[in-house]
């Protein structure tokens, strides 16, 4: 018998974990390994949470899942989701919500994630996101792999002295890397907030402590000072300039623009968010020209070679599950390369995270976070949206994929 969808089903859980004792093999017709690489009629063997060859020998006694037709990535990888944002009662949930429902919330968004087929997700940040984080990690409740800046730097008062200890509570406080806002909101121009002895202070900081820091920066000014701080990664970035993206390329600075989900996004969803903190009809209306603005900058980023572009969202409420909305713009409105899209949402992101040796990319050795797609999202961008196969370290997550399969049916 095929297993199934096993999603939050708690009882199954014993089941799960007998079997990945034993080896699980899936055959494809169609691999993209991630770095750029296509395979044909590929065996991908897993064994515990990696895999371990690629077009090997079956094992004796292995689990076989025939894909078929499908196409087989790595996992995708979301660098920037605000995964505990979510609407309650048609608004957007804030202060007052028992946590207790709050972080409920926040775990179904992670299995809509993981559903998605992104194994891995980057949350810029919470203080919530660590005990969701440390949930899923314990193998029981199904999620993407965390990762957390806990409750980012945005306080322009702060001296450098207290920005650098902060970001040593960070630390101490169990975040994966720093965020910092050093710049206002797209609605609000995105002018530079912290001043460069700030960035160097959080950046520096955080570098010395072998933390990476990912910085909200709109406008060229605040861009170009994080990139001169030496911060690993300049987030959304829509008014960037061509010298600016040169001077990323110069420093390996991460670019992670987000053109394709949270805008439309939040002009799907305007009501429920309307009228709550600084969401106004202003801000609504520029929001709609925003879409257009950062499209052309994301145009603008591509004619520079070797700028390393990552796959973050910005999802926030109502966004979560729909990750992949992000590759479809990026490809079908931004004009960039298929290939180099999915190498940005799976081997790229990977490195921006320090984890280029563990994710993001189908070679022995790799952690087996495989997803396979009805259609090739190389050649028809909506199949994104068709992820019907999902396994995370080993494990099958999701399996809509039983019109695909056949053969060794166990
Ligand atoms: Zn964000």
């Amino acid at each position: 018998m095929i297993r199934s969808i096993l999603l939050a089903s708690l009882a199954l859980v014993p089941f799960l974990a007998a079997a990945q004792d034993r080896p699980i093999v899936l055959k494809a017709a169609t691999v993209l390994d991630g770095t750029g690489k296509t395979l044909r009629n590929a065996t991908i063997v897993v064994n515990g949470s990696k895999i371990v060859s690629i077009d090997g020998a079956v094992p004796p006694g292995a689990e076989v899942y025939d894909l078929g037709p499908l196409t087989v990535t790595p996992g995708w990888i979301d660098t920037h989701s605000h995964v505990m944002y979510h609407f309650n009662n048609g608004r957007l949930a804030g202060r007052g919500e028992p946590p207790e429902q709050a972080i409920l919330y926040g775990m179904e968004n992670a299995v809509m994630t993981l559903n998605a087929g992104f194994t891995t997700i980057q949350s810029p940040g919470s203080p919530e996101d660590k005990y969701l984080r440390d949930a899923i990690a314990r193998g029981i409740l199904p999620g993407p792999r965390i990762l957390t800046s806990l409750q980012p730097i945005t306080d322009p008062s702060l001296t450098p002295e207290r920005i650098r200890e902060i970001v040593r509570e960070r630390k101490q406080q169990g975040a994966d890397f720093i965020k910092v806002f050093a710049s206002k909101s797209i609605r609000e121009g995105g002018a530079q907030t912290l001043s460069d002895a700030q960035l160097e202070a959080a950046c520096g900081e955080a570098k010395a402590l072998g933390l990476r820091t990912i910085v909200h920066a709109h406008s060229a000014a605040s861009a170009k000072a994080a990139t001169l701080a030496g911060c690993t990664s300049i987030e959304h970035g829509a008014y960037v300039t061509d010298d600016v993206f040169d001077l990323m390329v110069q420093h390996g600075t991460y670019y992670d623009p987000n053109i394709g989900l949270v805008l439309q996004n939040y002009l799907e969803n305007k009501e429920k968010f309307l009228g709550i903190g600084n969401y106004n009809e202003e801000g609504f209306a520029f929001m709609q020209k925003g879409v257009q603005i950062v499209l052309d900058t994301f145009k603008k980023a591509l004619k520079h070679p070797g700028l390393k572009i990552i796959y973050g969202t910005d999802a926030v409420a109502g966004a979560h599950g729909r990750n992949y909305e992000e590759f479809i713009v990026r490809v079908r409105d931004g004009g960039q390369d298929p290939m180099q899209a999915l190498i940005s949402a799976t081997s790229l992101s990977a490195k921006s995270l320090n984890l280029g040796d563990r994710i993001g990319s189908l070679a022995p050795g790799m952690e087996a976070d495989i997803v396979a797609f009805d259609g090739n999202p190389l050649q028809d961008v909506t199949a994104a949206r068709r992820a019907v196969f999902v396994m995370k370290a080993g494990r099958v997550v999701e399996n809509l994929a039983h019109d695909a399969k056949r053969g060794e049916k166990k």
